[in-house]
């Protein structure tokens, strides 16, 4: 029995307890206008009055509006939402030709520590709990009608696998109660092994995107540290057996950092690991980020990179930067607004050094 939660946290048989006094049809009616209608309780009309303000009262939302900006004449959406402990997490709404996708977060901070992503310079907060990612969902759901949000995808802030029940809970409310198939839902991970297992033994097949960066180990421990826990023997293990569990797709994401993993060698070592695991790579030239002097690989760079794959037949598409403009393109997330006018770029550093003066939240203010 619940006696306050957050909206989207409670469970179907959680709810009906909370409303055990009341006709079970009720149940019905709170969970059709907050899953499949997302309504704000209180605008709930098949309920009575009274019962939606108590209701509103006990089942408070979980996100409060900070600041949302919209970019590329609307395709492109960021919100930073207000969490009760007073933390501030970010999602992000992507309209494209043939689908919308919503970037969601899963923990405030990151413990993962990757030097070129934002998060990880800031370090790790707290994990976010399964209310706060669906209500990320239903939010960004009601701001892209007319258009149908089809896809998601924990890139947000965070290590979704390091949140593993919270996330999971969140996969199923996604899949089961708002509707999305599981192909449309993308897991991104830097390669938690036991959490990638895991995934093989759920019902659900996600899709699921490795962050691998570099396909040596000494290259890889240096961008993503947790590989030297993980190392990309054990990593490529522990997809093929998602592959084969669940027949889907893998996909290897890949942020094309100037002179630092943009080599024919790199690309040589991609292709093969790919060729093994049958992995399209996702390449997107390195966002800058205020702790971070190394520069992303130019459009010429990039496309060659890219070109060395396909000489391989691997499978590679260049993904478009999306939100550059307001902070919301992949690594960018919280960036801090005294970061941006200390600028980032003209170094070639591969080992910068997080700033400590930077880690924060001057975003949020
Ligand atoms: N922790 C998860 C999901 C969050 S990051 C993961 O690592 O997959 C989502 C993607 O953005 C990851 O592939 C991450 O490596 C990438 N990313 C982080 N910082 C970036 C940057 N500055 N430029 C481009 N991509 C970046």
């Amino acid at each position: 029995m619940i006696t306050s939660a957050t909206r989207y946290q409670p469970d179907r048989d959680e709810l009906a307890s909370l409303l055990s006094d009341h006709p079970s049809y009720r149940v019905d009616q709170l969970w059709k206008g907050l899953y499949d209608e997302g309504l704000p309780i209180e605008d709930i009309s098949t309920l009575p009055k009274a019962l939606r303000s108590d209701l509103a009262a006990l089942l408070p939302p979980a996100l409060f509006d900070r600041m949302v900006s919209v970019s590329e004449g609307g395709e492109t959406h960021k919100w930073l939402w207000g969490l009760d402990d007073g933390d501030a997490v970010e999602t992000v709404l992507m309209h494209y030709a043939d689908r919308s996708t919503v970037c969601v977060s899963s923990q405030a901070g990151c413990a993962m520590a990757c030097g070129f992503c934002a998060t990880g310079q800031e370090g790790f907060r707290r994990h976010l709990t399964t209310g706060e990612i669906v209500e990320q969902v239903v939010r960004a759901r009601a701001a892209a009608l007319p258009r149908r949000l089809s896809n998601v995808v924990f890139m947000g802030m965070g290590e979704p696998l390091a949140n593993y029940d919270a996330v999971w809970g969140a996969v199923r409310r996604i899949h089961g109660d708002l509707g999305l198939s599981a192909r449309h839902i993308t897991m991104s991970t830097v390669g938690l092994v036991p959490g990638i297992k895991r995934m093989a033994e759920e019902s659900l097949p996600v899709s699921l995107a490795v962050s691998l960066h570099a396909a040596t180990d000494a290259l890889r421990t240096e961008l993503v540290p947790i590989n030297s826990r993980y190392p990309i023997d054990m990593l490529a293990e522990a997809c093929q057996g998602y592959v084969a569990a669940t027949g889907r797709r893998l996909s290897f994401e890949w942020a094309l950092i100037a002179g630092v993993n943009d080599t024919k060698e790199q690309a040589i070592a991609l292709s093969e690991l790919c060729r093994e695991l049958r992995a399209h790579v996702n390449l997107i030239p390195l966002n800058p980020t205020p702790g971070y002097l190394t520069v992303g690989t130019d459009a010429a760079g990039v496309t060659q990179f890219q070109k060395w794959l396909l000489e391989r037949n691997t499978n590679a598409t260049i993904r478009r930067n999306r939100g550059t403009d307001i902070d919301a393109a992949c690594g960018q997330l919280r960036a801090s607004q005294n970061a941006k006018s200390s600028g980032s770029a003209g170094s070639t550093s591969v080992a910068a050094p997080r700033r400590k003066d930077q880690g924060g939240s001057g975003f949020v203010d």
